[in-house]
């Protein structure tokens, strides 16, 4: 990883760990999964508010973890917000994708591009969260709460990290 990146990376996972966004419960939320990651300790529950179209209207999160799996659910549910259902998966397969290092020969990757057209900010932050591939053990951690939201999306109550 780029010494930029890197920085980057360190400086957004801390501000993100430390002062997480959306920790909270909305009581309007339609959806919600429970998360742990058994290789850590994370736990977390994934709160969406999901319009009849599929459009995210609100994201939030509770539970405790270590300061990455904190800090990824923080950002997932800025990204989240105002997405379409496809867009939320799109990019968590994408996340998954530069974690793993299928990126190259991702199918999905491919499938997906139109779907990610217009989203380069959110990309560039999943590219930030992405960093944790440096750390492989930690990468269940960063997806852990993205494995959750899709769980929620699919109508599941409890997902595992893998
Ligand atoms: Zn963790």
């Amino acid at each position: 990883m780029q010494d930029e990146l890197r920085d980057l990376y360190q400086e957004v996972i801390l501000d993100h760990g430390k002062h997480p966004r959306n920790l909270r419960h909305p009581p309007d939320a339609n959806r919600m999964a429970e998360g742990h990651n058994p290789m850590c300790g994370d736990q977390l529950t994934v709160f969406l508010k999901m319009a009849d179209d599929g459009t995210v209207l609100d994201a939030a999160f509770e539970g405790q973890g270590c300061a990455i799996s904190v800090a990824s659910a923080s950002m997932m549910t800025e990204i989240l917000k105002g997405k379409s259902e496809a867009q939320a998966r799109a990019l968590f397969a994408t996340l998954h994708a530069v974690c793993t290092g299928d990126e190259d020969e991702d199918e999905h990757a491919h499938a997906h591009h139109n779907l990610l057209t217009g989203l380069d900010d959110d990309l560039e932050r999943i590219q930030i969260l992405a960093g944790v591939r440096e750390f492989p053990v930690r990468v269940k951690c960063a997806t852990l709460a993205w494995h959750t939201m899709t769980a929620a999306m699919d109508g599941e109550t409890v997902a595992t990290s893998e």
